[in-house]
């Protein structure tokens, strides 16, 4: 699912599979239902 962080008071929409960052919600939603990231980057 899309993860919302903020930083410098803006909100950003994070694609939680490759840690890709938007400024809006729909269109890190479309992106996640094509991301093809295999491992999250986060877990190391
Ligand atoms: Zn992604």
């Amino acid at each position: 699912m899309v993860a919302e962080t903020t930083r410098e008071g803006e909100t950003w929409y994070e694609c939680e599979a490759c840690g890709l960052l938007f400024d809006d919600r729909d269109d890190a939603a479309a992106h996640e239902e094509n991301c093809d990231a295999e491992e999250p980057s986060y877990i190391q």
